[in-house]
């Protein structure tokens, strides 16, 4: 399929999470971009992400989907880095104790690597980078965090993965006790979309 028939400029978001690309078409929505799941834009490869930090995965994700479809491509990559483990589980967040292990497991995991650390110390970031390649094959990286303590109970229903022990002092709560449209205000990725923005009104 040529993606480029049409006058519209196609973006295509290299994910296959349709929770993602709502929020992106909502964030581009004065841009003159046909925005497309990699899916939709035919590319259904599993893309084996073996970057060492959050922004090479991205980049990885994109110039995957970029060398089969063309025209603008962007690609996310986001996780959790704890301090006190030096960053860990970052780029292996998804995959920490296994892919298949529940979040209960994981998060008891971390919280027995982090026995003897104080609440205090147990400082963490919610960390999302994200890559654009543009059409002539140029591109651009930007990055965001959203700072917290990883909390030592389980609070909040809302949001995904790590939220339920994500404590923002600032809030006094968790992420999953934060409305959803704030925490996507506030978050990694809504920063990060923003600062995304940013760069593709540069250009
Ligand atoms: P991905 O970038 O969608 O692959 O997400 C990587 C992993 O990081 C997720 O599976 C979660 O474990 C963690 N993560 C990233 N962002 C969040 C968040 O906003 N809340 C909770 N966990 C997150």
């Amino acid at each position: 399929m040529n993606h480029r028939e049409d006058n519209q400029a196609c973006f295509v978001v290299a994910t296959k999470n349709e929770d993602k690309v709502r929020e992106i078409r909502e964030i581009l929505k004065d841009f003159p971009f046909r925005i497309m799941t990699m899916t939709e834009a035919g590319v259904t490869d599993e893309i084996e992400e073996d970057g060492a930090t959050f922004r090479e995965n991205a980049l990885i994700k994109a110039r995957a989907v970029h060398e089969k479809v063309g025209g603008y491509v962007m690609a996310d990559d986001s996780g959790l880095a704890i301090d006190a483990l030096h960053g860990a589980p970052g780029i292996l967040s998804a995959r920490f104790c296994g892919k298949d292990t529940g979040y209960h497991e994981k998060i008891q995991a971390l919280w027995d690597l982090l026995a003897d650390i104080p609440l205090a110390e147990r400082t963490a970031h919610f960390v999302c980078a994200i890559a654009v390649i543009r059409p002539d094959s140029s591109y651009f990286t930007v990055e965001e965090q959203l700072d917290g303590i990883f909390y030592d109970k389980i609070c909040g229903e809302h949001g995904f993965g790590y939220d339920p022990v994500f404590f923002l002092p600032d809030k006094g709560m968790t992420t999953a006790e934060l409305d959803p449209a704030e925490k996507n205000r506030i978050s990694h990725r809504g920063k990060a979309l923003q600062a995304m923005l940013a760069e593709l009104k540069k250009t």
